[in-house]
C-alpha cells in the first residue's frame, strides 16, 4: 500500500460487467492529493478478461472547473494532474482525451498525460493504412518527444463539469467552467 493511502478496501470475486465471470476486483481507496484535498479512487479490474475501469472523486463538493497550463520545460513533466472520467483534456493541435463511459479517472502528472496520448497515437498508427496518416502520426509522436524534453511548448486545457480534476501548479490558470443550464 503506498504511503499516501489513508484507507483501502478490496472486494474480490465480484461479477464482471463484460465477461460475467466472478473475477472482478473492486478497489476503493481514500488518499490525499497535496493542494487538492482528499479523494476517493475507485477501480474495477477483471482478472479474466482484463476489463478495467477507474475513477476519482473529490470528497469535498467542487464546482465546474477549467485549468490551463503551458508546458514549457522538462520540469513541467512532474506537475501533478488529477483527471476524472468526466474531464475533457485538450492538447491543441495534438490530441483530445474525451470523457464518457469508457473514460478513466486517475491521478498522474503531465508526463503521464503525454504518455497516454502517445499510446493512443501509436495504437491508431497501427490501424492506419495510408502513408499520409502514418506520416502524420510519426510527426505527432516526434512533437510529444520534443515537449517531454522541453524543446517545444504545448498548452494543456482540462475542463471538468464535475470539478474533480486539477492541474496542481502555481503556473496553472484556474477558472470557473461555464456549464450549459447552470448560471
Ligand atoms: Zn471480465
Amino acid at each position: 500500500m503506498p504511503k499516501d493511502v489513508i484507507l483501502q478496501e478490496d472486494i474480490e470475486h465480484e461479477t464482471c460487467p463484460l465477461c460475467h465471470k466472478k473475477s472482478l476486483i473492486l478497489t476503493e481507496r481514500e488518499t490525499e492529493v497535496p493542494y487538492f484535498g482528499k479523494v476517493y479512487i475507485f477501480s474495477m479490474t477483471c482478472s479474466n478478461c482484463k476489463y478495467h475501469k477507474a475513477d476519482i472523486e473529490s470528497i469535498e463538493q467542487k464546482d465546474p472547473v477549467k485549468y490551463e497550463f503551458k508546458i514549457s520545460s522538462e520540469d513541467d513533466m512532474k506537475v501533478r494532474v488529477v483527471k476524472s472520467s468526466e474531464a475533457t483534456v485538450k492538447l491543441p493541435h495534438l490530441a483530445t482525451i474525451s470523457p464518457g463511459p469508457a473514460a478513466q479517472g486517475y491521478v498522474t502528472n503531465i508526463e503521464g498525460i503525454l504518455n497516454r496520448v502517445k499510446y493512443q497515437i501509436e495504437a491508431a498508427r497501427e490501424m492506419e493504412e495510408g502513408e499520409e496518416d502514418k506520416k502524420k502520426a510519426k510527426n505527432l509522436l516526434k512533437k510529444i518527444l520534443n515537449i517531454t524534453w522541453g524543446k517545444e511548448k504545448q498548452k494543456i486545457i482540462i475542463e471538468d463539469p464535475s470539478g474533480n480534476s486539477a492541474i496542481i501548479s502555481d503556473k496553472a490558470i484556474k477558472s470557473p467552467l461555464k456549464v450549459k443550464g447552470i448560471q
